[in-house]
């Protein structure tokens, strides 16, 4: 059975990419902590010559990665934003992308104060209107980098529709797939060219390491192949036998992370002290057919406002399972306050414009008991009412 193709998703979690070490039989890929590889004859190797463009550590998780994507190529970074640097490479000066405006921070700093100077151009764009994508479409435009679900309220681009209008206009389309993971959603599957992680996030899952992926069709896999092996940038390979080891559980964790965040919306929607849960499972939300059309389950990040008579302050310091932090997708449960955080450099009517409230948390959700985590939450609530 070709395992990376055939293969169910739980079963490529675990076995995709991953072949007995050929000389000893291990059933883990070693970890190859080489820099390079001895030639047969000189300009004659074994598929690996240096480990910056290639090692076999490495290209085991790689593997890994593309067979849960639908993909057959993926490269592993060193970070999420190394990651996508190495795709935003390929662009040259004069070029124009069309961007989500909800994207990731580090990704907005990345084209803005970086790529930017460089004579590239960004438009930024509520791409789940498809309209304002086509309307911000140039000539000049290379790419439509979008990430849904966005961050922090959940928004959604509809994948399929997007391609589309990206192929029409002759663009390549980059999803950044983080929030999703590819136990719940598979933009390649909706014709998108080029998938990004940052797999500090779910792919990594346990708060440990900084990691990123790119994954994509062979030929298209090639040219970023060029801008990794040129930008440095590659996963260590102690980390990346971390992350290997992470991928194998990534489906039970995720899976767990997503009943218990299904649970979770549905409660926190009928607490009289929150006023809007943002979760593209619940029906209230406003992308929920599209969510169905496109994600195989809703996944565990979520955005909630309080009731204006809670302070926030005083809500955060009362939980006592639930950890405030910035990073998100661990298999522990974890807040974050975007006004003060994420989104804190921002003005008012910047925040205003997002939709981003004074009284809006985001909840990553973890494995925990979902009982546990509802009355952390629901008690932290209750000692914070003004
Ligand atoms: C964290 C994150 C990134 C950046 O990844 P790093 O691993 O921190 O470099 C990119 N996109 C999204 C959606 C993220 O959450």
């Amino acid at each position: 059975m070709k395992l990376e193709t055939a293969a169910r998703f739980n079963t490529k979690c675990v076995h995709a990419g991953q072949e007995p070490d050929s000389a000893t039989g291990a059933i883990i890929t070693p970890i190859y902590q080489t820099s390079t590889f001895v030639h047969d004859e000189l300009g004659q190797h074994k598929g690996f010559d240096y480990s910056r463009t290639n090692n076999p550590t490495r290209a085991a998780v790689e593997a890994n990665i593309a067979a849960l994507e639908g993909a057959r190529s993926g490269i592993a970074f060193a970070s999420g934003v190394a990651a996508i640097n190495a795709v935003a490479s390929r662009l040259d000066p004069g070029d124009h992308v069309v961007v989500d405006k909800n994207i990731y921070g580090g990704t907005h700093r990345l084209f803005e104060h970086v790529l930017r100077r460089y004579n590239i151009s960004f438009s930024y764009v509520e791409t789940a209107i498809p309209d304002n994508v086509a309307a911000a479409l140039t000539s000049d435009s290379k790419m439509i980098y979008v990430e849904t679900p966005s961050n922090p309220l959940l928004g959604l681009t509809d994948l399929a529709v997007m391609a589309d209008l990206a192929h029409s206009h002759n663009t390549k389309l980059v999803v950044d797939n983080t929030f999703a993971s590819p136990v719940n959603q598979n933009p390649i599957n909706h014709g998108i060219d080029i998938v990004i992680h940052s797999a500090t996030k779910y792919l990594g899952g346990h708060s440990d390491i900084s990691a990123g992926a790119v994954i994509s069709t062979n030929s298209k896999i090639k040219k970023i192949l060029d801008s990794a092996k040129n930008f440095g940038g590659n996963l260590s390979d102690y980390t990346v036998w971390l992350l290997e080891r992470s991928m194998k559980t990534l489906h039970i964790r995720v899976k767990e992370q997503t009943r218990n965040a299904k649970l979770l919306a549905k409660m926190l929607n009928k607490n009289d002290n929150v006023i809007t849960v943002y979760y593209p499972g619940l029906s209230s939300h406003p992308s929920h057919d599209i969510a169905k059309s496109q994600m195989n389950d809703f996944g565990a990040m979520m955005s909630f406002d309080l009731k204006e008579n809670v302070d926030v302050y005083t809500f955060l310091e009362s939980l006592e399972i639930i950890k405030p932090g910035m990073s998100l997708a661990g298999v522990e449960t974890t807040v974050n306050f975007p006004m003060k955080t994420s989104h804190g450099l921002l003005t008012q009517k910047e925040r205003d414009n997002q939709g981003i409230g004074d009284k809006l948390i985001r909840l990553s959700v973890g494995i925990e008991d979902y009982q546990d985590l509802y009355d952390d939450l629901d008690n932290a609530i209750k000692k914070s009412i003004k």
